[in-house]
């Protein structure tokens, strides 16, 4: 038996078999053939193969993910029947004499160039379908397999390099059980999308795709970032009790799920859940979230090939203010860059993307796709209790121009004859250190603060949230950061406003004493982390975590940190 060791990412422990999402090799020799119709027949079998795989695939897509992620596997199956691209493989082998790999791959790849190069959105998209679909007949032709993530009908761990977030979403929850990656820290989004999920992940294994293999029995612990390969039996049995002990105490947990959150000495906190889609209110309903206090909406944007409507994106928050029944909803202005990408953009590869032209940058240069999800905003606002915030604020201009777009637009409805919510909260994310250091004055114009410590802590402590070898100083319990923060709820406070939190941080077990020490108003979280926060924050006494907190603001360290809370 061998473990591998990783970063504990989302909470939770899964027993089951791997499941590698890893692209397979590809790779063949160029061979002389002497006979081109045997070939051909092979070429035609593989073609097949790939065909009904396909088919079996866009179905399940069609019942499990919607029409639009089945309509990918529609134009490759399409690809898969075009005379225009099995004539020429055919030409090839029967001209040059050369092996199906061959023929295929040099046909495909100057389609793909061809395609490439057209200024036609649409044909481009079509290199992508081709790619794809060459990859598979390979697959075939070669007698490896590709991953299907889709076709998958038994218990499995994923492992894989790293998930894109869309990749994330489509994940089967009743099949994926837990996954481990090679890449990734504790607050990328592949880890975030684990945790609302409620699946036990390990993240920065460095090497599980290099050492685990299809069918190997493994335990994701996802409590102590632990992945055992091929436990002996007494491991296995060790871990199905810890799980079963689990099971217990949520039952416990859920038990408070129509509280409020008052600390022990009857102080009021706000308990509120991070989401990424409209599909994630019933697990925020059920863990007893008191309001979204993150509603991360690029996820309307990925995955997909073209800007959501207005439309679309309206009936989303739509039903996400319903859904909450007049709770509050913050809805996040589109946050795309960093290791969120829209290829449709095409926007230009960059050196440094968390860096870069991202988030309320992109928007207030490209303000016809601000205005279309502010207008939608506006237009759901009169269904619940909406607030707005922008995203990676570092100036006050930029929330000031941010703020008079929504303001131009809201006029424009309003003289339209819409109906648009009276009193919309506007607030920032707090994810810059200018901005933590300018918090007074920003205090003084915006609603209210939510501070986004996974980049907070990123920028301050400058360390890649997606590098795992920097992933040490990953540090919430810094004294550098605690202070930043303190910056930030002491100058809400100073101007009669409120600051919440909806960085990983706000559900931190070791953090949560400290953030209330500080006076934080607002915690927004994993739904899934609710109500063990809230049955924590039950046993605090907020004048004790005042004192707490002022000591670890002049300590020198996290690990001092650490040790002050956990002694008391
Ligand atoms: C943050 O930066 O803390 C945050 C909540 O935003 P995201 O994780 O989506 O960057
Ligand atoms: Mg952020």
């Amino acid at each position: 038996m061998s473990f591998l060791n990783g970063i504990a990412a989302s909470s939770g422990i899964a027993i089951a078999k791997a499941y590698r999402l890893v692209e397979p090799d590809l790779s063949f020799e160029k061979k002389t053939i002497k006979d081109s119709m045997e070939e051909i027949a092979r070429l035609h079998t593989a073609l097949a193969a790939s065909k009904s795989e396909l088919e079996v695939i866009r179905d399940n897509a069609l019942k499990k993910l919607g029409e639009d992620k089945a309509a990918i596997f529609d134009a490759h199956l399409l690809v898969l029947s075009d005379p225009e691209l099995i004539h020429p493989i055919e030409n090839t082998m029967k001209n040059e004499l050369v092996n199906a790999e061959y023929a295929l791959k040099e046909t495909a790849d100057m389609f793909v160039k061809m395609f490439e190069q057209m200024e036609n959105e649409y044909m481009k998209e079509r290199a992508a379908d081709i790619r794809d679909v060459t990859k598979r007949v390979l697959s075939h032709l070669l007698g490896v397999q590709m991953a299907n993530p889709s076709l998958i009908a038994e218990e499995v761990i994923i492992i894989a390099e790293d998930l894109t977030p869309s990749d994330t979403a489509q994940l089967n929850r009743q099949f994926v059980k837990g996954f481990a990656t090679d890449i990734g820290g504790r607050t990328s989004h592949s880890a975030i999308m684990a945790r609302s999920l409620e699946i036990p992940a390990v993240v920065g294994t460095k090497e599980s795709t290099e050492v685990i293999q299809n069918g190997d029995l493994l335990i994701v612990d996802g409590v102590r970032g632990l992945v055992h390969i091929n436990p002996t039996p007494e491991v296995v049995a060790k871990y199905e009790e810890e799980l079963n002990s689990h099971k217990i105490q949520k039952l416990e947990w859920a038990k408070l799920v129509n509280e409020k959150t008052f600390t022990a000495d009857q102080f009021f906190v706000e308990l509120a859940a991070n989401i990424g889609t409209p599909d994630d209110l019933e697990g925020v309903i059920n863990n007893g979230g008191e309001g979204i206090g993150l509603y991360r909406t690029e996820f309307l944007y990925m995955g997909r090939s073209q800007l959501p409507t207005e439309e679309e994106q309206f009936e989303s928050y739509k039903t996400v203010l319903e859904g909450m029944s007049g709770k509050p909803v913050i809805v996040r202005t589109l946050d795309i860059g960093g290791d969120k990408k829209l290829p449709y953009l095409s926007l230009p590869e960059e050196l440094n993307p968390f860096l870069g032209f991202r988030a309320i940058r992109l928007c207030l240069e490209q303000q016809d796709m601000f205005r279309t999800q502010l207008r939608a905003l506006l237009r759901a606002s009169s269904y619940g209790n909406l607030k707005i915030m922008f995203p990676m604020i570092a100036t006050l201009d930029e929330f000031r121009q941010a703020k008079s777009i929504l303001e131009d637009e809201k006029q424009k409805l309003v003289s339209k004859g819409e109906k648009v919510g009276e009193k919309i909260e506007v607030g920032i994310m707090v994810e810059i250190p200018s901005t933590a250091v300018l918090a007074d004055q920003f205090a003084k114009e915006v609603d209210f603060f939510s501070i986004g410590t996974n980049d907070l802590i990123q920028y301050s402590m400058a360390a890649d949230r997606m590098n795992e070898r920097v992933s040490y100083l990953y540090q919430p319990y810094n004294p550098a950061i605690l202070r930043l923060i303190k910056m930030v709820i002491d100058a809400a406070h100073q101007e009669g406003k409120w600051a919440g939190m909806c960085g990983e941080m706000a559900g931190d077990e070791i953090a949560i004493p400290l953030l209330l020490g500080l006076g934080l108003d607002e915690f927004s979280m994993s739904a899934t982390s609710i109500l063990k926060a809230r049955s924590q924050l039950r046993t605090l006494n907020k004048k004790e975590m005042e004192k707490l907190v002022a000591e670890a603001l002049k300590m020198g360290t996290a690990e001092e940190v650490v040790h002050a809370v956990k002694k008391f």
